[in-house]
């Protein structure tokens, strides 16, 4: 069984991600289980950037600060929503631009605003980017592969489901004639971007003789 630790704290994020990779042989660890709590600037400009910045800043913990965790396979993602008719904003901000807001309200505000648009004018899409860093002992360095996958939907003229988290009540995608807050998680984990993503690392992984299914 293989180590893998999943760089972050959101549990919506965890949920989807223990579903997807389920048929591996591997143990989820979080950063709880190697005592890391430093909240890491996402500085990056883009998703493949951010998500190497968080995958790396667990790396270095282990490799100073907890040594025994260097068998495990260290990934992060960085997500967020691009919407056209805002200059793809909120992109790599999409959690940092609610700033005080809901996301409820954060919803309802970019509703109003693109309110009497046209309708092929509300497109959007979800971006994932996964990272993954192993640890080579004989060369001492962490050897990175990056994916990233979208899911393309369209803003919605309202709120509706109750599942997911963050902007799934709002995310429609035409295909399935509705929200993925709408899609049980197993649909939103087979077209989602997470979904496609992770799905994309595991496979790559297991290509390579790093990771094994059940
Ligand atoms: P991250 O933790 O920096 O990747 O932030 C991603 C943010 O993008 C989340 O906090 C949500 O606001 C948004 N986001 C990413 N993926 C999803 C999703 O699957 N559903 C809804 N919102 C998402």
């Amino acid at each position: 069984m293989k180590r893998v630790l999943f760089a972050t704290t959101n549990k919506g994020k965890v949920a989807e991600i223990k579903e997807i990779l389920s048929d591996y042989d591997i143990e989820l660890l979080l950063l709880s289980d190697i005592d890391f709590d430093t909240d890491v600037d996402e500085t990056g400009t883009t998703f493949k950037e951010n998500a190497a910045i968080k995958a790396k800043a667990a790396a270095d913990h282990i490799l100073v600060k907890k040594p025994e965790f260097l068998d495990c396979v260290v990934m992060a993602d960085d997500s967020g929503l691009e919407i056209d008719a805002m200059g793809k904003m909120p992109g790599v901000q999409s959690h940092r631009w609610l700033g005080d807001r809901s996301y409820k309200q954060a919803m309802e505000d970019i509703i109003n605003e693109l309110e009497g648009i046209p309708e092929e004018e509300r497109s959007a899409r979800f971006v994932c980017a996964i990272v993954s860093l192993v640890y080579d002992p004989d060369e001492k360095i962490w050897k990175e592969h990056t994916v990233q996958e979208t899911v393309e939907g369209m803003v919605a003229h309202e709120i509706c489901g109750e599942n997911g988290f963050g902007y799934d009540p709002f995310f429609y995608v035409p295909e399935f004639g509705c929200t993925t807050a709408q899609m049980t998680p197993e649909q939103k984990n087979l077209i989602s971007h997470r979904g496609k993503a992770v799905t994309a690392i595991g496979k790559l992984l297991l290509k390579e003789g790093i990771l094994e299914k059940k």
